[in-house]
């Protein structure tokens, strides 16, 4: 039987086996921890604490009054040494809390403790936000946003994404494999404000043992409105569009949201989250990490508290056997290129990747061949070498006629090139031109008023 997939999509070399049989391992900072105050997509906080505060575990420690935005909670106990600049992972610098830790791990009131009693349906929203849980999957988009559709829509669909499809990542393998019950609790709660809507767990098929634990554990959920959906293994089939093409068989138009086609999609772990903060009141503090690579001396998944260093995870997984040539945060193909690892771990840390030059060669780029294969890959059925022109043209009018900015930044483009064109990178900046110009135009627009 064929499994679901969509058109276009790559399949590039997994690398998942160096941590796909490594148990998580609870990691204890021993540094300061470092809380950048925008950590999701949407408003960044501002902070409710000063310089020399006592902070407890669990502790907001920002927040602000934007619907469209999610607190920061201390994941230590400990003395607030700072606030000001310091470098993120993107390698600029922002507004950061940082938080001497004590290692008494003092903790704060829960947020169930807060509310007083066993918390209802209409209760949930609230403290998904008071939880701060984002898109745990490297989107970060606030979930009690997610969870709030426009007027109107009825939700057919709550999809959870288990595909985990970037290469070398395994900590939504082994949140699945080692946390099931969590995943399915926290859907039937999400399926709760959804009475019309079904639950379906996608995971790629090369999870077999995950596939097995969510369905075993399903089988103790008599009457479940949930099911689990092999899909086949593909790049980039986690990502949105995807996945509801290939569990839904619709097509989001341009603009549209996953509510506008009857989808909510959520990522196993931040499923993880919404049980923690609905069944026991506690906050994302920490996630799992997979510190991976070929010059990564012992790669392991541990579970960090959100603020530790990116250099005290890559000691603990025995440091570099060589230099790397390239460090990122995430994924190959997604992935953030680092320029330091005195940088701290955020909430859309999936994972740390170290590659030597034999694994991360940097191409050098030729003309194009007119050989279409960048068309066949592009999951999003663009033309990637019409758009690579129209930008270095600088013809962003173009770009933008040609679909360029329903471009998912998903690198397939650039994979299967055989000229290596940047083409995933001259689609980021004929993006950015793009919006730059468009928040010019409102400008001059608001100006004129
Ligand atoms: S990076 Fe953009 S243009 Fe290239 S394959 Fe992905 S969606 Fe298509
Ligand atoms: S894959 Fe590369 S060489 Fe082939 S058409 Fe696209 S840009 Fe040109």
């Amino acid at each position: 039987m064929r499994l679901p997939t969509f058109k276009g999509g790559i399949h590039p070399p997994d690398g998942k086996s160096l941590t796909a049989e490594k148990t998580v391992e609870v990691l204890s900072p021993k540094g300061d921890l470092v809380y950048p105050l925008s950590q999701h997509l949407g408003a960044p906080c501002a902070p409710l604490v000063k310089r020399g505060d006592r902070v407890l575990l669990g502790q907001k420690i920002a927040d602000t009054d934007a619907f469209v935005s999610a607190p920061i909670l201390a994941s230590v106990s400990g003395t607030v040494k700072e606030i000001g600049f310091r470098m993120t992972i993107p390698g600029s610098f922002e507004t950061c809390i940082v938080v001497e830790n004590d290692g008494q791990y003092e903790h704060a009131p829960t947020l169930l403790e807060d509310l007083g009693r066993k918390p209802e349906r209409g209760d949930y929203l609230k403290l998904i936000r008071a939880a701060g849980i984002v898109g745990m999957g490297g989107a970060c988009f606030p979930t009690h946003v997610k969870l709030s559709p426009p007027e109107g829509r009825v939700i057919r669909w709550i999809i959870v994404n288990g595909a985990e499809c970037e290469p070398f990542l395994n900590c939504d393998n082994r949140l699945m494999l080692e946390r099931p019950e969590p995943i399915i609790e926290g859907l039937e709660l999400c399926l709760e404000l959804f009475p019309d809507a079904e639950g379906i767990i996608a995971i790629e098929e090369n999870k077999p043992r995950s596939i097995e634990r969510l369905r075993g554990e399903l089988s103790e959920h008599d009457g479940s409105r949930i099911r689990v959906m092999p899909h086949a293994v593909k790049y980039p089939q986690g990502a949105e569009k995807m996945l509801i093409w290939s569990v839904t068989g619709q097509e989001i138009p341009p603009g549209a949201l996953p509510a506008d086609v009857g989808c909510i999609i959520l990522n196993v772990r931040t499923l993880y989250h919404i049980w923690l903060a609905l069944t026991q009141g506690i906050p994302v503090m920490d996630r799992i990490v997979s510190v991976t690579g070929d010059v990564v001396s012992d790669p392991k998944n541990l579970s960090v508290p959100l603020g530790t260093p990116v250099r005290e995870l890559v000691e603990a997984a025995g440091g570099f056997k060589e230099d790397p040539v390239k460090v990122l945060a995430g994924g190959p193909m997604m992935g953030i290129s680092m320029r330091s690892l005195d940088v701290p771990v955020v909430k859309g840390t999936s994972g740390i990747l170290a590659l030597s030059s034999r694994s991360a060669a940097l191409p050098v780029e030729s003309n194009c061949l007119r050989c279409g294969r960048c068309v066949a890959a592009c999951p999003m059925h663009l033309v990637p070498s019409d758009l690579d022109r129209a930008v270095r043209r600088r013809d962003y009018a173009g770009f933008e006629r040609a679909g360029g900015m329903n471009c998912i930044e998903c690198g397939c483009c650039t994979y299967d090139c055989p000229a290596s064109r940047f083409l995933t990178q001259t689609c980021r900046n004929g993006k950015a031109a793009v919006m730059a110009e468009r928040r010019k135009q409102a400008q001059k627009g608001a100006q004129k008023k």
